[in-house]
């Protein structure tokens, strides 16, 4: 059987660009904001910008990327930075001028940008100074001059580079001679805003490529499901303050905390790095009232002692995303939050974010439940065979949303793998109850750590490289923090190993987990290890059987 949201008017998402809908546009269902209320609030600083600050930043910024860089018609820009107040003010620069964005991982290693840049075809980066050294490397391998890397900073400003202030203020004394880039009928649909990284059901990392009307339609869905008459414990209202902690490189923040605070009223504090200690004090400080976060801060705030030193009674939502949260966490959490509305949000960068999400007329949502189907969605539940499931079946979660992504950019094949008529397979598997969504398995190979995809085969590939390794399965274990973690099967060549001494044993697993954090971000080093194995089972094509190896692994870890 088929699964459907609530309706959602056909007029309900206008054919706009995202600055258009976001600083220029007054949507029905937008929540009044006081001309004073800042959109965002530095964390460190307690330095606000507001609605109208923002929309002139935004104006003299793209003024001068169209001067001084002749950044125009899908030109790429990647931002390779932590949250800033200025990370939203260059998104909107960019596309006021029709150009896209591709958000990076600020911690991404040269070669792991290098990916992103080369795969996305960007011509200039944004970058926090802290990350310049990682820019500089990534742009030269792929011909980006040292000249096409902006600051992402008000103050510091190397010798030879533009920051952000230097471009607005240009921005500012200059004719301005940039056109804004309007859309013609119906073009909100097919005009790309960001090409954001996934890896999809398989292989490496791809840009997934996201138009303006896929993140104004799932803006305007969580405000159908958030209106008034939905919300009846009055959780979404102008004036609160939310924690911009979530990375807005994510879909997940770029999405749910950006862009749909700003629709209802809510300041965001954007916070740059995550510190558990910093983010209590940080939650205290602003009197934040709703808080978006991921499994593994949310095993922090109900086992962490520290917590027990701050009153959070002023948090009135709590939501959870990005990879599963067990019931006994969403148990803890409503305990640690009583007055606080806490549920999930469950969603992929494929589909500009959310499927499902909390229920907004109940306090503490249906414990293990990612939450029920917003407005516009519908759902399929599909068994192996391609028959559909029933309720209470388990089976593969495929959608329809406006909010949908295009393809794959450059990649038919895996475009036609996961858009399949309209619809995007997920890869995660689901039973329904009651129109609650419970998600239970992944059939794709991608796997989280902290919220964070990895994908096995770029770790594989990586690892292939090591002289030492002859063949190799990467496979996510569970962990109580980290939801999973990398651990990897690892055929030795012979000669580089006597599997009877443990020390050239343990030398070598050191030798080849050393490989990883040599070179790749944090979340994908080898956290479970690394096992030693005679062979990787594979079926007759010679495709990985990574399933067998992830019970095994599963399994070893339970029984120790
Ligand atoms: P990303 O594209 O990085 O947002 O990753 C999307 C994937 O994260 C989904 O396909 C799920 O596997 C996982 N995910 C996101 N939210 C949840 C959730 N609430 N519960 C379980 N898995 C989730």
């Amino acid at each position: 059987m088929e699964f459907s949201g609530p309706p959602l008017a056909l007029n309900a998402i206008p054919n706009l660009t995202i600055p258009q809908f976001t600083l220029d546009y007054n949507h029905p269902l937008k929540k009044p904001r006081g001309a004073n209320v800042p959109v965002f609030i530095e964390d460190a600083t307690g330095r606000g910008i507001t609605l109208d600050e923002a929309r002139a930043r935004v104006h003299h910024l793209a003024n001068a990327l169209h001067t001084k860089f002749n950044i125009a018609e899908n030109d790429v820009v990647c931002i390779f930075s932590p949250n800033d107040i200025d990370y939203p003010v260059s998104i909107w620069a960019i596309h006021r001028l029709g150009a896209v964005v591709t958000p990076a991982n600020p911690s991404y290693t040269h070669e792991e940008l290098q990916h992103q840049l080369d795969l996305a075809q960007a011509n200039t980066i944004f970058v926090n100074p802290a990350s310049l050294g990682t820019a500089l490397k990534a742009a030269k391998a792929v011909g980006i001059p040292q000249d096409r890397i902006v600051l992402m900073s008000r103050s510091e400003r190397p010798e030879g580079y533009d920051n952000i202030e230097s471009l607005v203020a240009l921005g500012k004394t200059s004719d301005i001679t940039y056109t804004e880039r309007a859309l013609a009928p119906g073009e909100a649909k097919t005009k790309t805003a960001f090409l954001s990284f996934s890896s999809g059901t398989t292989g490496r990392a791809k840009a997934v490529v996201i138009p303006h009307a896929a993140v104004i339609s799932n803006v305007v869905q969580m405000a159908i499901w958030f209106s008034p008459e939905n919300d009846v414990h009055k959780r979404m209202a102008p004036g609160d303050v939310s924690l911009g902690a979530l990375p807005f490189f994510h879909i997940y923040g770029l999405v749910v905390t950006l862009h749909f605070m700003l629709f209802n009223g809510i300041s965001v504090v954007v916070i740059p790095k995550f510190n558990f200690s910093a983010f209590l004090k940080s939650i205290v400080r602003h009197k934040i009232t709703h808080l978006f976060i991921v499994p593994p801060q949310a095993v922090l705030l109900t086992k962490h002692a520290e917590t027990k030193k701050y009153n959070l009674a002023h948090v009135k939502l709590v939501m959870c995303g990005a990879a599963p949260l067990s019931g006994d966490l969403v148990e803890a959490m409503s305990k640690l939050f009583p007055d606080a509305m806490i549920g999930q949000g469950y969603g992929l960068t494929e589909s500009s974010t959310t499927i499902v999400m909390l229920n907004p007329k109940k306090k503490v949502d249906t414990i293990g439940s990612a939450g029920r189907l917003i407005p516009g969605i519908v759902a399929r539940i599909v068994k192996e065979d391609g028959s559909l499931c029933k309720e209470g079946e388990q089976g593969e979660l495929v959608v329809k949303s406006p909010a949908l992504a295009l393809r794959y950019h450059g990649n038919e094949q895996a475009t036609a793998e996961t858009f399949v008529d309209g619809w995007l397979r997920t890869g995660d598997e689901v039973i329904v109850k009651d129109g609650d969504f419970f998600v239970v398995d992944r059939l794709k190979e991608m796997f989280k750590v902290r919220g964070f995809q990895v994908a096995p085969a770029e770790l594989e590939g990586h690892l292939l490289t090591h002289p030492a390794v002859a063949d190799v399965c990467v496979v996510g274990i569970p962990d109580e923090y980290s939801g999973e973690i990398p651990l990897a099967f690892v055929v030795p060549q012979s000669s580089a190993v006597n599997l009877k001494d443990p020390s050239s044993v343990a030398s070598l697993k050191n030798a080849i987990s050393k490989h990883v954090s040599d070179n790749k971000i944090q979340y994908k080093w080898l956290a479970g290890g690394v096992e030693f194995i005679d062979a990787i089972p594979k079926n007759p094509s010679g495709k990985i059987l990574r399933r067998i190896l992830r019970a095994q692994a599963t399994k070893n870890r339970i029984t120790g």
